[in-house]
């Protein structure tokens, strides 16, 4: 390709919507931009790249038996009240009408359509397991939209799925994806790990997230250097403490005045007295029936680990109304002694001897409250965020903080679909039974502004080979002289001619700006020739990543390319 005819306008200045270095360097290097919050136009550089990453994924997901579908993005409402997800999917999902009135979205995903498909076509035992896969559009109505094609609100997904008759099938085909997505990433070039992720209340039975480790990550793991077990930290479990963390004299119960003052950092500061010797108790509606989760004043609460102790399809924060109800004061001030709701307390409490909490009275504070003598748990579980430095739930050993970038996700998802689908197969005996599946996603886009993230320098993008748009870059530093010229469109040709990716800069620019614009542009090999080296018959050959450039006579050019691009 010869830039002076390809439509790749690349630009000096750092654009102002751009929020990380991907975002930066994509609209830079001219392969996005942007036409309204979330929604982005791929020029052809960058279309080059995504394409790169697509076969990858095609080639990995063929690899392990999977089948190439292609699905509607515009999908009927109906397929989706059936799964119950119509209702609860709620404004990330973009939905239109047709000239009927009929109800549709633009799929966020596929499960609705893939089951439908396949209880449609699919009888027997005999035809499983099957893995369906296809790359799409996605439609995403995004709280908050950033990070440039990163968190989009239409993206470019590969999103498959498994159909399956027993679990050890499905066993089989979900470690299948998982072993053919860390191939993927890594011919993608990317640093990334697997992680344990949260299944959600009514989810599966299992679930990785696979994460690019990148400062901007949205997510958070917690990983063990020790023995490598690495979970989001939504998911990640939180052993309880081994040894209590206080005397055991039980003093006596007193109240205590704190007028105004009722969130536990506030008290503490006004009692001189630390935030681990608080209990938290929070309130909560789980599926319509009030519930308090008690905590370790010191200690966050997990939402989704709350939801998951009490097999709940539903739970949010209590009014304030509920919470005066359930405790008998005005938020701030409740304590576990005296409520007349079912309490989940975290494992940290039990070990928290004359704590403090609410009184369940308006401006008032326990002090000296004790589980077993003052208030009892209905239950104990774990319920809390871990914290950095916390005890690793395999090993013990203390757990790190990592950001992340989910750029894949590998899900067990049972009978959910199915059974809701009345989607099934005959057995073995002739009996009908729902299909058991599996979901795996990869955001396309998304892997490669993850790539970027973790591949650049100062100047611009370091391209991985394996996705990247061109391999090599020619330079002619001086267009108006003719041997530069002839020297540099020979080297090109040479290349083409082997089927080699290549980028010849016939620009009439400054060898300054050509220089510039090959580092952004970050390809893996670039050519330069110049009238000086020209005149002892040689060009210049340098890989972006490596720092000195090496001389070869031009009638080798080609070949020593060709030996040190190994694809
Ligand atoms: P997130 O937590 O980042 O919102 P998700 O859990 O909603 O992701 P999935 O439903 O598992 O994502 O989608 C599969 C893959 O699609 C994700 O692993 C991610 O790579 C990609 N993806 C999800 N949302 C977006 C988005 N808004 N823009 C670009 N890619 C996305
Ligand atoms: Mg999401």
């Amino acid at each position: 390709m010869k830039l002076s005819k390809y439509l790749l306008p690349t630009l000096k200045e750092v654009p102002s919507e751009a929020d990380t270095v991907a975002a930066r360097l994509m609209l830079r290097a001219g392969m996005i931009r942007k036409v309204a919050s979330g929604l982005y136009e791929w020029l052809p550089f960058g279309l080059r790249a995504l394409k790169k990453v697509e076969r990858i994924i095609r080639e990995e997901m063929d690899r392990i038996g999977g089948q190439e579908v292609w699905l509607p993005t515009l999908q009927p409402k109906e397929l989706w009240e059936e799964s119950g997800r119509w209702p609860v999917y709620g404004k990330e999902m973009m939905r239109v009408k047709d000239r009927k009135d009929g109800e549709f979205c633009l799929a966020p995903t596929a499960e609705e359509v893939v089951t439908d498909l396949v209880r449609r076509e699919v009888r027997s035992y005999r035809e499983l397991p099957l893995l369906l896969y296809q790359f799409g559009e996605k439609f995403r109505d995004e709280i908050r939209p950033r990070f440039g094609v990163m968190r989009a609100r239409e993206f470019y997904m590969k999103d498959a799925y498994s159909f399956h008759a027993d679990e050890s099938s499905l066993d089989k085909t979900y470690d299948d994806c998982y072993a053919a997505y860390g191939r993927i990433f890594e011919r993608c070039g990317l640093k990334f790990r697997p992680v344990e992720a949260d299944t959600g209340a009514i989810g599966g039975k299992s679930s990785h997230e696979f994460m690019v480790l990148a400062e901007t990550g949205e997510e958070t793991i917690a990983a063990c250097e020790g023995c490598g077990y690495a979970a989001n930290i939504e998911r990640a479990d939180a052993p309880p403490p081994t040894a209590p963390t206080d005397g055991h004299q039980h003093d006596e119960l007193k109240e205590v005045d704190t007028p105004g003052v009722g969130a536990v950092e506030a008290v503490a500061k006004l009692l001189k007295l630390p935030a681990e010797k608080f209990l938290k108790t929070l309130i909560y509606v789980a599926d319509g029936k009030p519930v308090v989760a008690v905590l370790r004043g010191d200690t966050e609460l997990n939402e989704p680990k709350l939801q998951r102790a009490l097999a709940a399809k539903q739970l949010f924060k209590a009014s304030e109304e509920i919470y005066r109800q359930v405790a008998g004061c005005e938020p701030g001030f409740a304590g576990p002694a005296g409520l007349n709701a079912a309490i989940v307390a975290d494992h940290a409490v039990a070990d928290v001897v004359n704590a403090v909490s609410g009184a369940n009275k308006t401006d008032k504070h326990l002090v000296n409250i004790n589980v077993g003598r003052d208030w009892r748990p209905a239950r104990y579980a774990d319920i809390r965020m871990i914290r950095p430095g916390d005890k690793c739930p395999r090993c013990g050993k203390a757990v790190a903080f990592f950001k992340g970038i989910e750029v894949g996700h590998v899900f067990k998802l049972g009978t959910k679909y199915s059974s809701a689908m009345n989607a099934g197969f005959l057995t073995e005996k002739g009996e009908k039974s729902p299909f058991l599946m599996g979901c795996y996603g990869i955001g396309v886009s998304r892997v490669l502004a993850a790539a970027i993230e973790q591949c650049h320098d100062d100047n611009g993008i370091i391209w991985p080979a394996g996705i990247a748009p061109f391999q090599v870059v020619v330079l002619p530093l001086n267009v108006s002289e003719p041997k530069v010229v002839e020297a540099a469109e020979k080297i090109y040709e040479g290349l083409k001619a082997k089927g080699v990716e290549v980028l010849l800069d016939d620009r009439d620019q400054r060898a300054g700006v050509k220089f510039k614009d090959a580092d952004l542009l970050g390809l893996p090999w670039r050519v330069t020739v110049g009238e000086r080296k020209l005149a002892e018959g040689k060009v210049e050959i340098k890989a972006r990543a490596a720092g000195g450039g090496e001389d070869v006579p031009i009638e080798k050019a080609v070949d020593v390319l060709l030996n040190r691009i190994k694809l």
